[in-house]
């Protein structure tokens, strides 16, 4: 497998591993981590940073443990726990034994709580949630030191150990460490290691009711795994100092700490059109706004393969990203891109009408058949060639015909000569109309000499369009995609919306399509070039009666033609 950066130039992270490789810092061994929190589906944030972490590994012979930060049990599910390893999977990487749970290390953070107790660095605190935010003051004004600050280690030990044992009910109790409430970091003052929750959690069940805080587990699982390159987004620089100060206090071997984990930050992606944040997803989901976190206008893994997406072009779409240092907004148009130049060399091509209008071959035989051939891709020889039925009824787009065309349409109007594709020349001969003056059919006639769209005489057509023999065609429900939300910056609300205010009412047209007889064997996933439409894929829920496609993309770029009408 490839992961597409042959040839680019080393970013800044790629040149830390190397001089820690050439320097023999940590014997020269590579291990990174990815620490998802089973508390919603993945999404291309979180590709960039698979990409990343198992890329690393890949490229540098080293391993890539899968953690999972599972320090919050009220918002954690084993389904999530599911998704999160068939995406990683899908995107190609492998954890192989490698497969972690913070709460694997719960008794370990335990043990380590109370040590630093017993060192006078933490105490149990009475105050509620909303009085320990209350009093951490502003990273201008320092904080104030709780009432419970200063209690004895012997209180901390015996109301820490009666909090972990059931005794006080949620939110009575917090273990808090001892470091600066004066501190200019925010993060160093006194933060919470613990809290009591009294809730089941989907791995060690009943055992425990008090769960640490992600920052006081964090640090100290990459320890424990013996972490040497720890990646995360750049909201986590300023929580070093915090991690470091955990593992200073707990590890008092020089030996060990010099070859402590290191971490390293890089800008988090950002994607225009669209949200990242899982709460807001999950918003989504659970109001249903989209079908399910899989949902094809879902910016998730899950919802971007059901799109038919492949996981080569998100690897691709990582790598263009690159690493940045700094925080960035990525045009979706890249990640649009990426498919395409994908599917332009693999997807199988076919021919389907999705605004049909009816034409009448007057001349061509009744009752009759022909099979005529057609190039599966022309990107690519291999792929070989296919048999498209032709007979007197055929279907085109609407769009492929004017009744008063403008100068510069070449398309089909009364009178004119197109090609249809891999068939023959048709000119119009007339235009059938109902009552309410709707055009319901043409009237054409085709050129028995131009067999396969060959001139039979030299003479031209200026235009190529596609169809589908009505008869054989196989009809099939569309699904048109579009971007989620139509603002760029779908965070930013009018005064009293929110950004499901943003939403795209047009995000999914559906309509009925006639698709050329191949289609019929195709399996979910399956990507197909529907030719001059767009990439579209059999969506999982087909059935054999019923097949259902899901644009994947349009061919161009049609928003950037948009915009630039517009402008
Ligand atoms: P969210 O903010 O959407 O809830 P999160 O950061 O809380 O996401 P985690 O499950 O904790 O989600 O993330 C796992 C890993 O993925 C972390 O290392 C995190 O830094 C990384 N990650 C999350 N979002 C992005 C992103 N947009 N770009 C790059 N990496 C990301
Ligand atoms: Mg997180």
């Amino acid at each position: 497998m490839s992961n597409g950066n042959e040839g680019r130039n080393l970013h800044f992270i790629e040149e830390i591993v190397e001089e820690d490789i050439r320097t023999g810092k940590h014997g020269g061994r590579i291990l990174t981590r990815f620490p998802p929190e089973p508390n919603g589906y993945l999404h291309i944030g979180h590709a960039k940073s698979i990409c990343l972490n198992f890329g690393l590994a890949k490229k540098y012979n080293g391993k890539c443990n899968l953690r999972f930060d599972d320090t919050n049990p009220v918002t954690e599910d084993v389904e999530y726990v599911d998704s999160i390893k068939e995406d990683i999977r899908w995107l190609g990487f492998d954890w192989e034994d490698r497969e972690f749970f913070a709460s694997d290390y719960f008794q370990q953070l335990f043990d380590w709580a109370i040590l630093l107790i017993k060192k006078g660095v933490a105490y149990v605190d009475d105050c509620s949630a909303d009085e320990v935010s209350a009093s951490r003051g502003t990273p201008t004004r320092p904080g104030k030191e709780s009432p419970f600050r200063n209690r004895s280690v012997e209180e901390n030990l015996d109301l820490f150990i009666r909090m972990s044992k059931g005794e006080f009910p949620d939110g009575t109790k917090v273990l808090r460490a001892k470091i600066d409430m004066a501190s200019p970091n925010m993060h160093m003052r006194d933060p919470v290691m613990y809290r009591i929750k009294h809730a089941h959690h989907h791995r060690t069940g009943d055992k425990w009711c008090i769960y640490p805080m992600y920052d006081y587990a964090h640090g100290q699982c990459d320890f424990i795994e013996n972490i040497t390159h720890s990646v995360c987004t750049l909201e986590f620089e300023v929580h070093k100092p915090l991690y470091d100060w955990f593992l200073d206090n707990i590890i008092d071997d020089p030996g060990v700490n010099k070859s402590r984990t290191r971490q390293y930050e890089f800008a988090r992606l950002n994607l225009n059109y669209t949200v990242m944040s899982k709460r807001m997803l999950l918003k989504l989901v659970k109001e249903n706004y989209v079908n399910g976190w899989d949902d094809p206008r879902m910016p998730t893994i899950s919802g971007l393969r059901r799109r038919g997406y492949t996981s080569g072009s998100i690897r691709d779409f990582a790598d263009r990203v690159g690493v940045a240092k700094r925080e960035n907004i990525i045009d979706i148009g890249l990640l649009e891109f990426c498919i395409r130049e994908d599917l332009n060399k693999k997807a199988q091509r076919l021919m389907a009408v999705i605004n049909p209008l009816k034409v009448v071959i007057e001349n061509y035989p009744e009752g009759v058949t022909e099979e005529l051939e057609a190039v599966n891709n022309p990107e690519d020889e291999s792929m070989g060639t296919r048999k498209v039925p032709f007979s007197r009824v055929i279907y085109i787009e609407k769009d492929d015909f004017m009744e008063e065309p403008p100068k510069k349409f070449f398309r089909l109007s009364p009178g004119s000569e197109v090609r249809l594709r891999y068939a023959y020349f048709m000119k119009c001969t007339d235009v059938v109309k109902n009552g309410a003056g709707e055009i319901t059919e043409l009237r054409c006639t085709y050129d028995p000499e131009s067999k396969g769209g060959k001139s039979p005489d030299g003479r031209k057509v200026k235009s190529t369009i596609h169809w589908v023999s009505a008869e054989h065609a196989i009809e099939a429900e569309v699904r048109l995609y579009d971007r989620l939300f139509v603002k760029e910056n779908p965070y930013e609300a009018e005064e009293g919306k929110t950004f499901v205010d943003n939403l795209n009412p047009d995000s999914l047209k559906t309509v009925t399509g006639y698709i050329e007889p191949f289609a019929k064997g195709s399996k979910p996933l399956d990507k197909f070039q529907f030719e001059r439409i767009g990439y579209f894929c059999l969506d999982p829920d087909s059935s054999g009666n019923k097949l259902i496609f899901n644009r994947t993309v349009t061919l161009k770029d049609s928003w950037a033609k948009i915009t630039s009408k517009e402008c």
